[in-house]
């Protein structure tokens, strides 16, 4: 089989994960709005969305290296001794063959040059996408497995919405007896309302 490489977000041809182009627009995106000190690196809208989009959707695993990467350098992440997600619903990681949220993890851990390890299952193999609202807000449940005890643990998802996803899996893990737990996400869905999220300015 003979695969043309194209752009992740803007779908020009001959391009590794992003086109010139759209790696300078990239860096330009500015804050994200999240819920209750969740941090998220992008809006989920423009480029960014298309980024997160061709991870879930087209296949384009790649796509977590450039998400991870920017939320590395413009995230203030603390000491970090773990990399973690929450994951997916089991049927939506075999359909699409693997796990979104597993894929930027890992990426991101890489970066950080950390271990990512599976600390979350879900409780009922529940998704999320086509919920109410207020089912959303309760979130999954999820299980914990606890790390050596001490270590600080980097929850991250791919989008965050209501927050309930990344909050229930940081109850999780405090209910696993894990004493610091951060969350970020790649792209926030938060509308106006909510407080602007500082960001480290992007090294030139
Ligand atoms: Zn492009």
């Amino acid at each position: 089989m003979f695969f043309t490489k194209r752009c992740a977000a803007c779908g020009s041809p001959g391009q590794p994960v992003l086109c010139h182009r759209c790696r300078f627009s990239i860096a330009s995106v500015g804050a994200a709005r999240t819920p209750h000190g969740i941090r998220a690196v992008f809006p989920f809208e423009g480029l960014p969305r298309e980024l997160v989009v061709a991870l879930k959707f087209r296949h384009r695993r790649d796509a977590a290296r450039v998400l991870a990467g920017q939320m590395v350098r413009r995230l203030p992440l603390g000491q970090i001794d773990v990399v973690t997600w929450a994951p997916t619903s089991a049927r939506r990681a075999r359909r699409r063959g693997y796990d979104q949220a597993e894929a930027i993890a890992q990426a991101v851990a890489r970066e950080l040059g950390v271990p990512c390890r599976r600390l979350l299952y879900r409780a009922h193999g529940t998704a999320q996408t086509g919920k109410s609202r207020a089912d959303r807000l309760v979130g999954p449940a999820f299980r914990a497995r606890q790390p050596r005890a001490g270590l600080s643990v980097l929850v991250v998802d791919d989008v965050v919405t209501t927050g309930a996803t990344l909050l229930a899996a940081a109850q999780a893990l405090r209910s696993a007896g894990v004493a610091h737990v951060e969350l970020v996400a790649a792209a926030s869905a938060q509308r106006r309302q909510h407080a602007v999220v500082e960001l480290r300015p992007v090294p030139s």
